[in-house]
């Protein structure tokens, strides 16, 4: 589990702290790829392929004049890392349809000036009559919000990680261990790792000029996942529907920035 677009618990130690113009680079790369996301997300509709949502990926950031941060990183084939139903992060695009009522989860970065950005959403294809999948979806795009508001100086990484696990525990869902956040700049993954779960108050300190990927993947059934035969693609180990969102955010003397919205 070294060599992963999502981070792991082992992400190097150091924490770098980002000057205004690294931020600056930063939110370009993160306007570039909440772009691409929606354009993806526009394009959602059954009878597409993940492969033609992963090619509007591509144009959009190509277009922007940036460069996609997972394409050919750790060998991974594609744009966006695209996931559906059962599985939670790290799926192949190809040539398979979506069909009305899919979950479908897109995880997708930009490089600007050597700058990094990472976002992830969740959606269902077309319309469902399914709550729970609906939940799933609201659930987890309300935990990331849980967690981003605690990205304060002086708070510490626990915070985030207890507010998001707080959040999804009470809504009656799990969450993925072995698969966290991460600092994120000059690499996409840097230190400090950040858990989806944790206690108040541990952790490394959140300092002004810090910039983190908050990533919940929560499930409908049990955390425990498992690794497809194309060496990427996790998977819930007992099916259960799973859901991801992710915002690359800055730590300012204000408070928490978003840096992957739209302009
Ligand atoms: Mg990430
Ligand atoms: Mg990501």
């Amino acid at each position: 589990m070294n060599d992963s677009l999502t981070g792991n618990l082992d992400t190097a130690r150091r924490i770098a702290l980002k000057s205004k113009r690294e931020l600056d680079s930063m939110r370009t790369a993160g306007h570039i790829v909440a772009d691409a996301l929606n354009a993806v997300f526009d394009a959602l509709e059954p009878g597409i392929t993940t492969a033609e949502l992963d090619d509007i990926a591509r144009r959009k950031i190509q277009a922007e004049g940036a460069k996609p941060a997972f394409l050919g990183l750790y060998g991974f084939p594609a744009v966006a890392c695209i996931s559906i139903n059962a599985e939670i992060v790290h799926g192949i695009p190809s040539e398979r349809v979506l069909s009305e009522g899919d979950l479908v989860s897109v995880d997708c970065g930009a490089i600007v000036d050597d700058y990094y950005s990472d976002h992830a959403r969740t959606a269902i294809v077309g319309e469902t009559d399914d709550e729970e999948r609906k939940r799933l979806v609201d659930v987890c795009r309300e935990s990331l919000a849980q967690g981003i508001e605690r990205g304060s100086p002086h708070n510490r990484v626990g915070d985030i990680s207890h507010a998001v696990e707080q959040f999804v525990r009470d809504a009656g869902f799990e969450l993925v261990r072995e698969y966290v956040g991460h600092g994120i700049g000059r690499s996409l993954h840097e230190a400090p790792p950040v858990p989806n779960l944790g206690q108040p108050g541990s952790g490394p300190l959140l300092m002004e000029g810090m910039t983190i990927a908050i990533e919940p993947m929560i499930m409908t059934g049990s955390w425990e996942t498992e690794v497809l035969d194309d060496g990427w693609t996790v998977v819930t180990a007992d099916g259960s529907l799973s859901a991801h969102f992710e915002h690359t955010v800055a730590i300012t003397a204000d408070g928490p920035e978003v840096l992957t919205t739209t302009r």
